[in-house]
């Protein structure tokens, strides 16, 4: 176990990770998120994804996860320099807010599912090396039923929709990216049908060793499970019992029209982890996640745990500035199905959005976001005796609660916070006209503030 016994995460770090380098991440080697319909990776969710080389993939399949460019950030980090893309962690470490242990960011808890000896090895790799894959997210597509607010067209093709029927938001100064004004038709470079090097690519490497060393591979989207490639796997992992121990895990909108009893057929014998994102409750779920219907969901995680098919499941949470303000109620909810199913059954991740920065809850005024700060930390302060809550949970509420009081910019470019104000209302105003949707009747906490802007 990469931990030892009793051992805190803050403990972990300072003898594993620190000894290494002060800017240390075993995600930089050992993990990976690859869009093989763009072409593209990121070492995990949150630096911003880059290009794949396409001709040094077409003799080094291994080189849709070792580019270049994580090669000169594994560097860096050997040396103790912080790449610019991981600027989350950054920011999460440099709060310094008693008596939450806030230096405690993602950097550990991607790093700690590594064994010792694996980080030490790629402490010690020259940086030019390839190294094999432990854990793998991949998309084949971006198909989805969905087109939730935080979301783009990049990876979603409902998105995509919007766009091509309403034509592109407008007035939105800070969103620099240009998320909400085209329809990423770079996001899928190859038709359905065509010939994509990439899925190829990822096909050779897993077929020669990948599905040898990996320990695990989450198919993501889009929507996966609208993906014909992810049918195609699940059943490689069926036919092919015993040929790898890679464990195989599914991220899923969980929507209404997601087919759970093909799924808990497929998976029938092959144990899975099942990831779906939510972060609030009810209307305002329904509002921030377009084309959720909640009580379909949650019946859908119920179906799961009821099943008792998998391993676990795992609700990740993307914190923004709608969702603060049933976040509670919702995780709640969790911590009920946790009483119900078993602590380990299911489990939650705080996310915390920081693109589109006019989305992040650094948007709101003080007032309100204290209010929210409050009501989070009366949830927390009701589990602080107990043991319903593993210890990454207890500290990802912690520095939520950090990031709530004292951050006041999403990321390091985000513009002036009346800029991004400003951009909130005219996305919002447009959002509520293509969708069909009320802000102030759905938030009325927020509807007086939002008139105001
Ligand atoms: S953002 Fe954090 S967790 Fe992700 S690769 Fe960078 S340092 Fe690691």
């Amino acid at each position: 176990m990469p931990k030892i016994a009793n051992e805190t995460d803050l403990e972990y770090k300072h003898r594993v990770i620190d000894i290494k380098s002060a800017s240390f991440c075993g995600a930089k080697w050992y993990n990976a998120t690859i869009w093989l319909g763009s072409g593209q990776t990121t070492s995990c969710h949150h630096p911003l994804p880059h290009a794949i080389d396409r001709d040094e993939i077409k003799t080094n399949p291994k080189a849709i996860h070792n580019t270049q460019k994580k090669k000169m950030e594994r560097e860096q980090m050997q040396k103790g320099e912080r790449p610019a893309g991981c600027e989350y962690c950054w920011k999460i470490e440099d709060i310094k807010t008693d008596p939450f242990p806030a230096a405690i960011s993602d950097r550990v808890y991607k790093t700690v599912i590594y064994s010792d000896e694996d980080l030490a090895h790629a402490h010690r790799t020259p940086a030019s090396e390839d190294v094999n894959l432990q854990t793998l997210e991949i998309a084949f597509d971006r198909t989805c039923q969905f087109a939730c607010s935080y979301c783009n067209p990049a990876f979603s093709s409902t998105w995509v929709k919007d766009i091509k029927q309403h034509g592109p938001y407008t007035n939105l100064v800070s969103d620099g990216r240009n998320h909400f004004t085209h329809a990423h038709d770079s996001s899928q470079l190859y038709k359905f049908g065509e010939v994509n090097p990439y899925v190829e690519a990822f096909h050779k490497w897993w077929e020669t060793d990948l599905h040898r060393t990996l320990k695990e591979l989450r198919i993501t989207g889009g929507e996966p499970l609208m993906s014909a490639e992810t049918w195609k796997l699940i059943d490689w992992f069926k036919t092919n019992k015993g040929k790898s121990t890679t464990r195989l895990a599914i991220n899923s909108n969980l929507g209404t029209d997601v087919d759970i009893d093909r799924l808990l057929d497929s998976i029938d014998g092959v144990e899975v982890d099942l990831y779906t994102s939510n972060e609030s409750m009810s209307l305002q779920a329904e509002y921030i996640r377009d084309g959720l219907v909640f009580d379909d969901w949650a019946n859908n995680v119920e179906r799961l745990l009821d099943s008792g098919r998998f391993r676990g499941i795992h609700v990740m949470a993307t914190v923004n500035a709608l969702c603060l303000d049933s976040l509670d109620s919702f995780l709640e909810m969790v911590m009920n199905w946790k009483r119900e199913y078993g602590k380990d059954a299911v489990n939650f991740s705080l996310n915390i959005l920081r693109f589109p920065s006019f989305q992040s809850l650094t948007v709101l005024p003080e007032d309100i976001r204290l209010t929210y700060h409050n009501r989070l930390h009366d949830f927390v302060n009701g589990y602080r005796h107990g043991t319903e809550m593993h210890e990454f949970e207890w500290n990802q509420l912690s520095r939520l609660l950090s990031y709530i009081t004292e951050v006041s910019e999403a990321h390091k470019e985000a513009m002036s916070q009346t800029i991004l104000q400003r951009d909130f209302k005219n996305f919002y105003q447009q959002y509520d006209q293509r969708r069909n949707k009320n802000f102030a009747e759905t938030f009325p906490a927020l509807a007086d503030w939002y008139d105001m802007i």
